[in-house]
């Protein structure tokens, strides 16, 4: 079966996404409202209900603001690391929820929902156990990634997001308005630290090191609302993947913007 991804909503100010095949369909994160999630399923002619799961990459209210009230509207399944887990519930940030809907998983042990294998990868960030996810459907093999909130990439990433068909992959911030910009300098430091978040340079090397000729699209997401903007991200990983020792030039794929309020395209692979 063919894969789809599409973006919700992604950025620093709440992130929700959508893939899944033919028969069954996860959200990656519900970083907003549940009325705004059922806003965007619908534009995909779906309706959160259709959803087989949502995967919880950690607990920062950029990705769970809305997940309380899906567990408790819907009845939906949530998956996350057992740090996520106790992480969401010692901050108190889901209200009342029935805790028989969690399931525990862990980084580097693939899971299943229907026909989807789900791989969830470590990633270096200031959260409590936080993973990023591969989605893959069982017949065709076919995977797609969403890969944000890192401040690192390592070998152990690039080999596990490799041979990606679609990705949504972090482009943060830019170095340079981050530094001259208004944010306090402990903020600053967390964002550039290791467990911050990619910029868009690094963003670019990282891709440049995963492209493949069965790369369908790239979204360029989580991008921060004040320290970027959509033509800056693009115009640095474009070049850096051009300038960076791969074959490819960055305008040879479909790169665009997952934007923080609009729904994106489609993407089928
Ligand atoms: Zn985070
Ligand atoms: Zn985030």
């Amino acid at each position: 079966m063919s894969m789809e991804l599409f973006s919700i909503a992604s950025g620093s100010s709440g992130n929700c996404i959508c893939a899944g095949n033919d028969r069954h369909h996860v959200l990656i994160d519900a970083g907003i409202s549940g009325k705004r999630i059922e806003t965007g399923m619908n534009a995909m002619d779906y309706t959160t209900k259709d959803m087989d799961g949502i995967l919880v990459t950690h607990e920062h209210a950029d990705h769970i603001a809305g997940l309380g009230v899906l567990m408790r509207r819907y009845g939906l399944p949530v998956y996350a690391t057992q740090g996520t887990i106790d992480a969401m519930l010692s901050g108190g940030k889901l209200g009342k929820v029935d805790e028989g809907l969690f399931h525990p998983i862990v980084a580097d042990q693939k899971f299943t929902i229907g026909t989807l294998n789900i791989h969830p990868i470590h990633i270096s960030h200031d959260a409590a156990d936080p993973v990023a996810y591969i989605i893959q459907d069982q017949s065709s093999g076919k995977k797609v990634g969403v890969i944000t909130d890192l401040g690192t990439y390592d070998d152990y990433i690039i080999e596990r997001i490799s041979g990606l068909s679609a990705l949504l992959l972090e482009a943060n911030h830019d170095v340079n308005m981050l530094q001259v910009g208004p944010y306090p300098y402990q903020l600053k430091r967390r964002i550039l630290g290791e467990r911050g978040h990619l910029s868009n340079e690094t963003s670019g090397r990282l891709l440049g090191k995963i492209l493949n000729d069965h790369v369908v699209h790239i979204f360029l997401g989580h991008l921060s609302a004040e320290n970027n903007y959509g033509r800056l991200a693009l115009e640095t990983v474009v070049s850096e993947v051009s300038f960076g020792d791969n074959p490819y030039k960055g305008t040879d794929f479909n790169i665009t913007i997952a934007s923080r309020h609009e729904v994106s395209e489609r993407i089928v692979v």
